[in-house]
């Protein structure tokens, strides 16, 4: 038993499938690892972090890549990429002005919430976003159009707005909310605009939708503990972690498994793994090896959804 632990260590842990790296989330960093190797000795610069992942940003800081939150700090002439969470026009402005070779890692999922914001507002639609305002892929994606779009966060937020019902008004979200959470937000905005304009599909992606999906079949397999790893400026971590507090368990997102309390562990006999989209398998792996060496009898994958990384080639770079 752990030193520690009072009470027998948890006999069974269920692994969420498919959780950890998403098609987004692989493609750039399989953009900005291709760089690297294309580029030796040549300090590749990354507008703001490449996915929100404290270990997936540090490896690539051992190999040379900077990290920035303006272009400003980029010098002439140097190579870019923008992260996975996209960039607003106003950022491309200025990474041309200072003659930047730019390499776009948005995810394509990312890019089709740019393109509605873009059609809506040049339609003359007012936008309403759902969304965290200072998430970076909300800050891109609003920059499209700012004086079109408003973001809001709750149905009260939906309820204050100033908007005449009579507007035409169009519902864009960021890609990595719960689904439940922004039902309650469609709702309120169906009810005070009856013509609202959504999306035919919604915007929230599959693999966040497939993850959150995963949390909720662990604990319906009666995980009293659900271990989220991920970082804490990770969107959808803290979605996986809050979907599996609504469904009634215990949930804890941590980045790896040595920054686990052990007291979470005190009197849970079955605990539920499960990884944000930007975490490497690598982790979850450790994370197995030491339940089992602490005495971990059963291990079972729970599968909710096949994992996919069709049609995400890393971007092409010339
Ligand atoms: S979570 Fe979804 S939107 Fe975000 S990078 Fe992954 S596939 Fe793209």
């Amino acid at each position: 038993m752990v030193d520690g632990l009072k009470s027998n260590f948890p006999k069974k842990l269920l692994l969420a499938s498919p959780r950890g790296f998403c098609a987004g989330v692989k493609r750039a960093i399989d953009t900005l690892n291709q760089l690297v190797k294309t580029h030796p000795g040549q300090t590749i610069y990354c507008y703001h972090q490449i996915v929100h992942n404290t270990h997936v940003v540090a490896e690539f800081e051992e190999k040379g890549v900077k990290f920035v939150n303006s272009i400003d700090e980029v010098p002439k002439g140097s190579i870019i990429v923008f992260s996975s969470h996209g960039v607003s026009p106003l950022v491309r402005l200025k990474a041309e002005d200072r003659r930047l070779t730019t390499i776009d890692a948005t995810c394509p999922y990312v890019i089709k919430t740019h393109l509605e914001v873009k059609k809506y507002a040049s339609e003359g639609d007012k936008i309403i976003y759902i969304g965290k305002p200072q998430h970076d892929e909300a800050v891109g994606t609003t920059g499209e159009a700012l004086e079109s779009t408003v973001i809001v966060q709750t149905p009260e937020e939906v309820e204050s707005l100033e908007i005449s019902p009579t507007e035409k008004v169009a519902l864009v979200t960021q890609t990595t909310l719960s689904y439940d959470e922004t039902e309650d937000l469609r709702k309120a905005m169906r009810k005070k605009f009856p013509q609202l304009i959504e999306p035919l599909k919604s915007d929230i992606c599959m693999a966040t939708q497939n993850r959150q999906n995963g949390v909720k079949e662990l604990v319906k397999k009666e995980a009293e503990l659900v271990i989220v790893l991920g970082s804490a400026n990770s969107s959808n971590s803290n979605k996986l972690k809050k979907v599996a507090e609504n469904m009634g368990a215990k949930a804890v997102l941590i980045d790896d498994i040595s920054e686990l309390d052990l007291n979470l562990l005190e009197g849970i006999s079955c605990v539920g793994l499960t990884a944000g989209a930007s975490l490497p398998e690598q982790l979850i792996t450790e994370a197995i090896t030491w339940f089992k060496e602490h005495g971990t009898k059963t291990v079972e994958e729970v599968v909710t959804a096949k994992k996919s990384f069709v049609s995400s080639p890393p971007v092409k770079i010339t």
